[in-house]
């Protein structure tokens, strides 16, 4: 089978991978059927649960740019510079997030940047778009598909037939981090997966605009790190805020302890901001987070897994839909090489699953290091050495939050590995800083030149 425009693709979720990825492959000329189990956010209210806004970054922002719709995304955006850091006593100080005035991460509402993409796939003729459609299972040895229709029937006309295949054709599975495609792989030993569940759940909180106006400054994602739990908080277009607490499922300060006392105690410059607290905390979801790792992403020429579907991983570096945009873009370059699709799956897979790794790990690590190191004064002044350490070497030093936040064009993996090289450094500078605080230049510029060398 070779990846040409007559062969419809089958895409499994038009949530944000798949309706990006409906777009992409539409504008190189290819048919799709995109498959959604919710009903068309077009028509219904967006449902609850689920992350209300996303932290949208660089290489988010380079796939929506490749498909060619920022233009109808950046009026959803809002820039937040920084993390404003709220202490137990109200306090507040911004941590920049770079220092260059792109710099920034947005504020996106997920249901509003998902119903753009889905008008934007929407507008194809090639694409055909099939709401209240759940796939319900994948068997490549028949070649099929399962879904389960959970449209209500229409008037006048019979009931929908409950269960149907659809031939498998080249597949994308995008259907997120429950995905049932890939449960069902798992389930026939096509696919190897393991999915690790952190002991902290989530509950989404509302902070009303006051007066028409926002409760807290809007360009800066707010954070009240106190140890093992945090409460963060994200601006959106109405100038309310979507605030979001991690807290441990069971023990002590856990979802299963008096929560309101704990915002007594440990949040009180929040109570007269989130009017509804006793009945949001009562009322919402309680999500659960975890990493999902799958090998490899593909069975043969026949399925693909991409996005949260593939590589689920916990939201503390704001990355999980920019990776899964991030294939979007590499797949599609993939597609411009126009080899078989089984070899393009592969390549994908082969491609995507170190970085996708590596980004799941520096996702668990900032878990730490914003629920609890940023109250360290360690953290504060090792962002400022990083930062001038960049100013006097841009060619070889870019702090490891820039490199994934702000430079697409630098790989997960070499984030990585080049973080933990500079962590060192830092901490090497951070130890041996004179009497009057200034940084070691000379040493930094042969650490440096030593063991970083230069970006390409
Ligand atoms: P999804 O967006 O989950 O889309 C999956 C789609 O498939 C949905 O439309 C769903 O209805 C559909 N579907 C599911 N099952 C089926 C089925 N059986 N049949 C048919 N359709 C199906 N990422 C960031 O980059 N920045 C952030 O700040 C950020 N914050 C987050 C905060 C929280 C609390 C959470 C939980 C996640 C956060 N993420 C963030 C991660 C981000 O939400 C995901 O990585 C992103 O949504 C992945 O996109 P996706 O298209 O792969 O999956």
């Amino acid at each position: 089978m070779k990846p040409t425009s007559d062969t419809p693709i089958n895409i499994v979720g038009a949530g944000l991978a798949g309706a990006l990825l409906a777009v992409l492959l539409a504008r190189r000329g290819f048919a799709v059927r995109l498959f959604e189990r919710r009903p068309d956010p077009r028509r219904s209210v967006a449902e609850r649960g689920r992350s209300i806004n996303l932290a949208l970054a660089a290489r988010g922002i380079a796939a929506l740019e490749h498909a060619g719709v920022m233009d109808q995304v950046r009026p959803l955006l809002i820039p937040m510079r920084g993390r404003m850091v709220h202490d137990r006593a109200g306090t507040t100080a911004l941590l920049p997030y770079g220092q260059r005035s792109e710099e920034v991460i947005y504020s996106v509402g997920r249901a509003l940047l998902n119903r753009v993409l889905i008008e934007e796939a929407a507008r194809y003729s090639t694409v055909s778009v099939r709401f209240d459609q759940a796939c319900i299972g994948v068997d490549p040895d028949r070649n099929t598909l399962r879904f389960r229709d959970l449209g209500p029937p229409e008037a006048g006309s019979a009931p929908r037939a409950a269960e149907y295949d659809v031939p498998l054709g080249p597949t994308i599975a995008t259907d997120g981090a429950g995905s049932a495609v890939r449960s069902s792989l798992a389930a026939s030993g096509h696919l190897s997966v393991q999915e690790e569940f952190l002991d902290h759940d989530y509950k989404e909180l509302t902070l009303p605009a006051i007066s028409g106006r926002p409760a807290l400054e809007v360009n800066a994602l707010h954070i009240w790190p106190r140890g093992g739990f945090m409460l963060i908080a994200l601006p959106n277009t109405d100038n309310s805020f979507t605030a979001t607490l991690f807290l441990a499922r069971h023990g002590t300060n856990s979802f299963d302890s008096d929560v309101v006392a704990l915002f007594e105690r440990e949040f009180p410059d929040t109570l007269p901001l989130i009017p509804n607290l006793v009945t949001e905390l009562r009322d919402h979801p309680q999500g659960s987070l975890g990493t999902v790792h799958s090998a490899p992403f593909h069975v043969g020429n026949k399925v693909l897994l991409l996005g949260d579907a593939a590589h689920a991983i916990v939201p503390f570096h704001g990355q999980g839909m920019n990776a899964a945009f991030e294939d979007c873009t590499v797949l599609g370059s993939l597609l411009d090489q126009n080899t078989d699709w089984g070899v393009l799956f592969a390549q994908f897979s082969c491609r995507r699953r170190p970085n996708t790794e590596a980004i799941a790990h520096m996702a668990l690590e900032n878990y730490t290091e914003m629920r609890d190191t940023v109250l360290d004064p360690k953290f504060a002044r090792q962002k400022t050495i990083a930062l001038e350490l960049e100013r006097h070497f841009p060619r070889r030093f870019i702090p490891r939050y820039s490199m994934v936040m702000f430079h697409p064009e630098i790989p997960y993996t070499e984030a990585l590995r080049r973080g933990g090289i500079q962590a060192e450094i830092l901490d090497q500078l951070d130890s041996h800083r004179a009497a009057d605080g200034k940084l070691d230049l000379p040493t930094a510029g042969r650490l440096i030149t030593e063991r970083l060398p230069e970006f390409d």
